[in-house]
C-alpha cells in the first residue's frame, strides 16, 4: 500500500512538473537568451554583468535537474538496524551549522531506545530538510527542539499504523507556523511557498515518501505564529516481540 502510495505521489509530481518546474526553467532560459542577444548587438558593453546573470541562471537550471533527479531516481533504501539516538547525536553539529547564531538547539534523546531499521543517510537526510525548514520558518530565531521516545501504537492511533512499538522522533520549532490550507499541502511534491530560488517543494514530498516506505508515519501540527511540530514514528526491529520487561516498562511510561 505504501509502495502504492509512493508511486501515485511520483505520478502526480511528474503531472505538475509541465506547471512548475517548467515555468521556473522557461524563466531561467529567458534570462539566458536576453544575455545571448545582448551580448551579440553590443559584444562589449556590460559584458560581465550580463555573464553574471547568465551564469547563475545555468547554475539554478543545473540545480533544479539535480533535484528532479534524484527525485525521479528515489533510490532503493539501504536498511540496516540502527539506533537512532546514534545517527542523530552523529549528525548533531551538521544540524547546527545549518541553524544560525540566532537559534537555540536543544536535542533530547530517551536513552535506551531499541534499534530500527532504517537507511542512516535518508535519515539524517531527512533530519536536515526539516531543520533546514525550521530555521526559514524563524528569520528572528527561536528554538528547535529535537526528542526521541519511545512509544506504543494502538491499531491505526497514527495514519494506518498497525499496533505496536515505535521510536517517535520529534523536530519543533518556534517559527512562523502554517495555515492549515498551507499545511494540508506541505507533503505535496512542489508545493513550497518560498520565493523562487529558495524553495523546490520536494523537501517534506521526499521526507514522506521515506518514512512510508521505511514502514512509518509522519504527523505535522502547527499554530500560526507560535511553532510547528514534525513527529515521525519509525517502527522498532521486532517491535510487537519485546522480551525484555524492562523496554516493556519504560515504553509503557512513555505511551502517548
Ligand atoms: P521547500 O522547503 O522547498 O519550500 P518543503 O517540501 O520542504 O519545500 O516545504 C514545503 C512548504 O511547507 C514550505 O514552503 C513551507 O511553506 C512549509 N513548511 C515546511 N516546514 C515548515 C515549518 N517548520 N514551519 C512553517 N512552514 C513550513
Amino acid at each position: 500500500a505504501n509502495a502504492a502510495l509512493f508511486q501515485s505521489q511520483k505520478m502526480e509530481a511528474l503531472g505538475k512538473l509541465t506547471g512548475g518546474i517548467a515555468h521556473d526553467f522557461n524563466n531561467l532560459l529567458g534570462v539566458i537568451s536576453s544575455g545571448i542577444d545582448m551580448l551579440q548587438l553590443q559584444p562589449r558593453s556590460g559584458d560581465s554583468r550580463t555573464l553574471d546573470s547568465m551564469r547563475r541562471a545555468v547554475e539554478r537550471g543545473a540545480e533544479l535537474t539535480q533535484h528532479l533527479l534524484a527525485f525521479a531516481r528515489q533510490q532503493p533504501l539501504q536498511s540496516k538496524k540502527c539506533d537512532l539516538n546514534e545517527l542523530i547525536a552523529g549528525f548533531e553539529s551538521v544540524l547546527r551549522r545549518a541553524g544560525n547564531s540566532s537559534i537555540r538547539f536543544e536535542i533530547k534523546l530517551q536513552e535506551n531506545l531499541p534499534p530500527s531499521l532504517i537507511d542512516a543517510t535518508r535519515f539524517q537526510t531527512t533530519l536536515l530538510n526539516l531543520v533546514i525548514n525550521a530555521r526559514d520558518a524563524m528569520p528572528k530565531g527561536g528554538n528547535i527542539t529535537i526528542a526521541t521516545s519511545g512509544v506504543l501504537l494502538k491499531e491505526q492511533e497514527i495514519g494506518t499504523l498497525p499496533a505496536g512499538h515505535y521510536t517517535k522522533i520529534m523536530v519543533n520549532d518556534t517559527g512562523c507556523g502554517m495555515t492549515s490550507d498551507v499545511m494540508a499541502r506541505v507533503f505535496e511534491p512542489f508545493f513550497t511557498t518560498k520565493e523562487i530560488g529558495k524553495g523546490t517543494g520536494l523537501g517534506l514530498s521526499q521526507v514522506y515518501g521515506f518514512i512510508t516506505q521505511s514502514g512509518g508515519e509522519i504527523v505535522v501540527a502547527s499554530t500560526l505564529d507560535q511553532g510547528t511540530q514534525f513527529a515521525m514514528y519509525l517502527p522498532i526491529v521486532d517491535g510487537k516481540a519485546i522480551a525484555h520487561d524492562e523496554h516493556e516498562e519504560q515504553l509503557e511510561k512513555v505511551l502517548i
